[in-house]
């Protein structure tokens, strides 16, 4: 399906619908549309199979995989339709001189700008959140994945959401800052590259509107040598090699102590070298092609760049159009592509070092901060020393993932905000108080 643009007059159309929608019901905010979002995880799980292969089709991603994404997002509507109660509350207090309330207002429309990785599961969890709080929400998602986009606005409409709600907004993304500037647009959460988060936010700060970034990542994923080396390849194997590598929280630069490392080397590889590449629609294959044939060629310059500047290929390395061999680059240091930059595709970095500073050192020496995992039989000691890292999430013998009930976001270049959790569904909200006197 070639990707049909709206005009930016069109989609003035639709921010007036979200507006009116809002104003509409904003008296009642506190109503909140919980069981239409458990209709949304009701249809999501219904049409799984459906939904699965519109992803699969668009951006590549094993349809095993895919039929995941939709359950995950599924989940994370149940989970929010149970909890946000809860999480939006009015607090009260009560002093000798004042009664007071903390309450959690919506803010309006909220825009949306969203990847094409996990072209469901991001717009699930910016989208329920920030509806269940009151707000009305616009998504402009990436121009690859348009069927997923305007299933997504299906979706809500069949689950009984009147229309304005939730709209795909199918636009170019030179019209996204106009949509920003918009006096109905009252927030911003874009999921995507750094690029794409430096200059949306400017947009924002510049009318002075709220955003949030959840951008790209570098993780380390760091293997002590008491680590339990079955356990540790399973989930190495895992953080690297889902979605073919192309995800923000994808560990993609392994940091192995010196005395695991051949060990850990050794098996690593034998694992790698069994990963069926293949169709995407065949239920055994492990890694399918990138999502643009530009996205492997960008890995593909990365790995011989750093291969000229002394990295060493033991694994893969070879392109065939957008499928990219899964591959293993040792000897990579700080100021190579491969260790400086993110890496979205399958491609595993390992790097030995020697003790914790070292490994700690190195994990911090990118510009990224989403997440890092941490491997090893001491888990107290090691805890001691956590705050070392300049990451967003640290986990202990687990990959680095996202899940409805925990907070979930970066710090330096890998943005600003949560999503997820008490945390996510309170990004979008005027926190109001309102004081009493006695
Ligand atoms: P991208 O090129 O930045 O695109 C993301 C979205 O932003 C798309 O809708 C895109 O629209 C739009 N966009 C691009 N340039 C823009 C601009 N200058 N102004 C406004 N909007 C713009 O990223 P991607 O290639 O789709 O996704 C991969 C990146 O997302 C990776 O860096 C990955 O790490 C990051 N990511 C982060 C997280 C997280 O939670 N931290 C999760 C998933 C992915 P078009 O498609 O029309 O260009």
């Amino acid at each position: 399906m070639t990707n049909q643009y709206i005009s930016i007059e069109e989609a003035f159309q639709k921010l007036e619908l979200a507006q009116q929608l809002f104003l509409k019901n904003k008296n009642k905010f506190q109503i909140r549309p919980k069981d239409k979002i458990r209709k949304v995880a009701e249809i999501l799980l219904k049409k799984e199979d459906e939904f699965a292969k519109i992803i699969s089709g668009e951006m590549g991603k094993p349809v095993k995989e895919s039929n995941a994404e939709i359950e995950k997002s599924a989940l994370s509507c149940n989970f929010y339709a149970d909890n946000c109660d809860e999480f939006l509350k009015d607090r009260n207090y009560s002093t000798e001189n004042y009664d007071a309330i903390v309450r959690y207002e919506p803010y309006g429309v909220i825009l949306g700008v969203m990847p094409w990785n996990f072209p469901f599961w991001q717009v699930f969890r910016f989208a329920v959140p920030t509806i269940l709080a009151g707000n009305t929400v616009v998504v402009k998602h990436a121009s690859n994945v348009p069927k997923s986009a305007q299933a997504i606005e299906d979706i809500f409409l069949e689950a009984g959401f009147e229309p304005g709600t939730y709209q795909n907004l199918s636009l170019e993304s030179k019209n996204v800052a106009q949509i920003i500037e918009h006096p109905y647009i009252k927030a911003v959460s874009l999921t995507g590259s750094e690029k794409a988060g430096s200059s949306v936010a400017s947009t924002a700060g510049k009318v002075i509107k709220k955003s949030v970034l959840e951008l790209g990542g570098s993780n380390a994923f760091i293997v002590l040598n008491d680590a339990d080396l079955d356990d540790t390849i399973e989930k190495a194997m895992n953080a690297r090699f889902r979605n073919a590598g192309q995800s923000c929280i994808a560990a993609k630069r392994f940091l192995v102590q010196d005395g695991i490392y051949d060990r850990f080397l050794e098996k690593f590889k034998q694992k790698t070298e069994a990963l069926k590449m293949g169709d995407p629609f065949d239920p055994s294959t492990d890694i399918g092609p990138l999502a643009r044939v530009d996205l492997a060629e960008d890995l593909e310059k990365q790995v011989n760049k750093s291969v000229e500047m002394g990295a060493k290929l033991i694994l893969g390395g070879k392109r065939d159009g957008a499928y990219y061999q899964p591959s293993i680059l040792v000897d990579a240091k700080p100021g190579m592509p491969v260790f400086n930059e993110e890496t979205f595709g399958p491609l595993a970095v390992i790097i030995k070092f020697k003790d914790f500073e070292e490994a700690v050192e190195l994990s911090n020496s990118t510009s990224f901060g989403l997440g890092v995992s941490i491997c090893t039989s001491n888990v107290e000691e090691a805890l001691k020393k956590e705050h070392l890292f300049e990451e967003g999430s640290v986990f202990f013998n687990q990959l680095v993932r996202s899940d409805p009930k925990l907070p979930f976001g970066g710090v330096k270049h890998s943005g600003f905000g949560r999503e997820l959790s008490e945390d996510g569904i309170r990004e979008f909200v005027n926190t109001k108080t309102i004081v009493i006197a006695k």
